[in-house]
């Protein structure tokens, strides 16, 4: 019974998402929904790749959040237009609220959209928002055994960002095992092991996010 619940409640998201979709196809918008637990970093990451990208692309950032606007102002700072969502206790973001969300939202001259998640590694995976891929953030300050424990991320992911690399000597985090996880997992995945605070690796992510908004239209 509570199965067949669950499974209207995610037909009727995917119709919705589907809706979304072809509002972001009409304007050519590429759209990457961005998952984690809280604290792995989603925003930092988010306003780094701002900066790097903001002089190429016009862009745009949803932020979900339980409660508070204080993600949606760290982004308003970087000169993008920003739309916080407040889910009101829901742990992930549906089709629905990103669609009330656009209402309010112009798409115009926008070429990617960035959707910030709810920090939560489990229920997001399940919710599509109408976006072009799914990217996992994991940080080695939450320990390399989260892939296996939480595979639906991971499967659903196009791509994930091993993020605070900065802090590996700091931990047993084992990137390369963290790594083969996520790759046993869902083998065509992008893992980009990068450093928000310092740098490193982040040229491999800014060319994923830079291929997926130009193989969109291709
Ligand atoms: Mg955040
Ligand atoms: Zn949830």
């Amino acid at each position: 019974m509570e199965v067949k619940v669950l499974r209207n409640i995610l037909e009727a998201n995917d119709a919705l998402a589907g809706e979304n979709r072809r509002l972001f196809d009409r304007h050519g918008v590429t759209v990457l929904n961005l998952m984690s637990s809280p604290g792995a970093g989603k925003t930092t990451l988010l306003e780094r790749t701002l900066d790097a990208l903001k002089g190429e692309l016009g862009m745009g950032v949803i932020e979900g959040d339980i409660a508070t606007r204080y993600d949606a102002d760290r982004i308003g700072r970087h000169g993008v237009p920003v739309l916080q969502i407040n889910t009101g206790g829901a742990c992930h973001l549906d089709a629905n609220m990103v669609r009330h969300a656009l209402a309010e939202f112009p798409l115009e001259g926008m070429r990617l959209l960035f959707i910030e998640n709810v920090g939560n590694l489990v229920c997001p995976a399940d919710f599509a928002l109408g976006e072009d891929a799914k990217v996992t953030v994991l940080s080695v300050a939450e320990g390399d055994d989260k892939p296996e424990k939480y595979p639906a991320m991971f499967q659903a992911s196009a791509a994930a960002v091993i993020n605070k690399i900065d802090l590996l000597p700091y931990t047993d985090f084992n990137l390369a095992a963290a790594t083969r996880r996520a790759l046993e997992l869902n083998p065509r995945l992008a893992v980009f092991p990068l450093s928000c605070r310092t740098m490193e690796g982040f040229e491999g992510w800014l060319g994923w996010v830079r291929g997926m908004v130009r193989d969109r239209f291709a």
